[in-house]
């Protein structure tokens, strides 16, 4: 959109689009869908578009509610009532669904204790969805942007209840589909018919993405990339063929960075803050990483971090395979993150075994990540998978040039920093195909041979440091989209 035309479109009254999803920044996250979550309030708004955000009423949202505005009452939502409750919160219009007996539970938004899913999961997010259907005919909604499976269901609810508000629904990560037995279908309060292929049954049971997939009036998922590849049968995930099926209506969008919240010269969890001129200071930055993370405080090892989930997808098996072309190379390696008991045993068992030279710490730490991307010389991303991925996005923005396996939306976002790209000043990190352990260890000796040589390294860090991680490009293709899809339906 040119400048006048958004100031045109800011004049005009904005349009009001409730967002839902289970998880957002700075309330309550787990991952990149809370930061997107977060973001694409302020990201839309100069393209005319107010979002309000529905978010289950967990402690963290109900807590940082201001005075409320104005509420609406579901008199049954599962079992007991509930209020859907309006107010600003940390600068956001939200939403939040205040209904104790499924969200007054302190912690995880998706995990007992224990550790394991909450056994109502089904009911919780049947009730995000139906609260959204109910917000949206009643508190005053042009359009409603569904996020990932737990929000799925809100589609169906608009479509039965005859609404004429259109739905764009969002893939974060179609590993994740709310997939639950047949069973849970008699309690949705859908009518029969939506138990169909044509519906929200899904292999025999319920699917809570398969029904935003398929209820919603447009689709979108992260990247161009990652679009590209969920619409063949090996990405797809068994969803491949319905999204080939949307044709026109499912597409990529490419995620940003809130680049007013991740900023390295004024980020307080930074111990020395620095921006594209003042590069050097991250040498502190690195040394309280390395100290933190109980490695030898040397400030000319190339210090390599991962910040994410122990995951199968985001490859930090492969990494500990690689350790060799670290160790052999006089670099260190730091992880920061949590998931699978089996990753976070074999990560313990490598900090255990390389004193000094491999740390970790084994948590979800927003501080410490930050502390990562602003102090390691770079990130390592051998995702298998990936539909966005912000890593590379902080990694790049703090100067911290990613080493990432060129898949979805990490190939969309990092330029192999090749010869011809060097030379072109366009190299922003480094990729590697196929994602194997062997191709990993080789992007990772290229890497320190270029830190090696400070000239390579500062260019490549330059770059890295201006690329535009933000939403300026994105923000206007969803505003496109909302704009499209009301239009679509007259
Ligand atoms: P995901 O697939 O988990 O959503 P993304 O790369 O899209 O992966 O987003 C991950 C987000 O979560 C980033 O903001 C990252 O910094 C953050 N994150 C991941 N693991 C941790 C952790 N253990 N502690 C703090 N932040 C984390």
């Amino acid at each position: 959109m040119s400048g006048a035309a958004r100031r045109k479109a800011a004049v005009q009254a904005p349009l009001r689009v409730l967002a839902v999803a289970s998880e957002g920044f700075p309330f309550i996250k787990t991952g990149g869908l809370a930061d997107v979550v977060g973001a694409l309030p302020a990201a839309l708004a100069p393209e005319g578009i107010a979002v309000t955000t529905m978010l289950p009423g967990y402690p963290a949202v109900m807590a940082a509610l201001g005075p409320i505005q104005a509420s609406a009452t579901l008199p049954d939502l599962f079992g007991a009532p509930a209020r859907l409750v309006r107010a600003q919160a940390a600068g956001r219009d939200v939403i939040a669904i205040d209904a104790p007996h499924l969200f007054a539970r302190p912690g995880s938004p998706y995990l007992a204790p224990g550790g394991t899913d909450w056994p109502d999961n089904a009911l919780r997010f049947a009730a995000l969805g139906r609260a959204a259907a109910h917000a949206a005919a009643h508190m005053g909604f042009d359009a409603v942007h569904a996020h990932d499976w737990q929000a799925g269901l809100a589609p169906a609810y608009l479509r039965f209840a005859g609404s004429r508000i259109p739905t764009l629904f969002t893939i974060h990560n179609l590993a994740f589909q709310g997939q639950f037995p047949a069973g849970t279908f008699g309690m949705l309060g859908l009518p029969a018919e939506a138990f169909a292929t044509d519906g929200v049954e899904y292999f025999g049971g319920v699917g809570y993405l398969k029904s935003g997939v398929w209820f919603a009036d447009r689709v979108s998922t992260v990247s161009p990339g990652y679009a590209a590849e969920i619409r063949t049968p090996q990405w797809g995930m068994g969803l491949d063929g319905l999204l080939r099926s949307r044709g026109a209506a499912f597409g990529g969008i490419l995620n940003g960075l809130d680049t007013v919240e991740w900023d390295p010269a004024t980020d307080t969890h930074l111990p020395a803050r620095f921006d594209a001129t003042s590069r050097a200071a991250r040498a502190a930055n690195k040394a309280e990483l390395q100290s933190r993370m109980g490695l030898d405080v040397l400030p000319d090892a190339p210090l390599f971090a991962f910040v994410g989930r122990l995951a199968w997808q985001k490859g930090v098996d492969l990494i500990l395979e690689a350790l060799p072309a670290i160790l052999d190379n006089g670099a260190q390696l730091a992880i920061l993150g949590t998931g699978e008991r089996e990753l976070e045993q074999r990560v313990r068992g490598a900090t255990d075994t390389q004193i000094g030279r491999v740390g970790s710490f084994i948590g979800f730490d927003e501080g410490f990540a930050r502390l990562c991307y602003g102090g390691a010389d770079s990130i390592l991303m051998p995702s298998r998978f990936e539909p966005c991925g912000l890593g590379q996005l902080c990694a790049l923005r703090y100067g911290a040039p990613p080493v990432v396996a060129r898949v979805g939306g990490l190939a969309d976002t990092v330029i192999d920093a090749n010869e011809m790209a060097i030379a072109a000043g366009a190299g922003t990190g480094l990729n590697f195909a196929p994602v194997s352990q062997e191709m990993l260890a080789s992007a990772i000796e290229r890497a320190i041979a270029l830190y090696r040589d400070p000239p390579a390294w500062q260019r490549l860090q330059a770059n890295a440091m201006a690329s535009d991680v933000s939403w300026k490009r994105s923000a206007g293709k969803y505003a496109a989209q909302f704009r499209g899809m009301i239009a679509d339906r007259g």
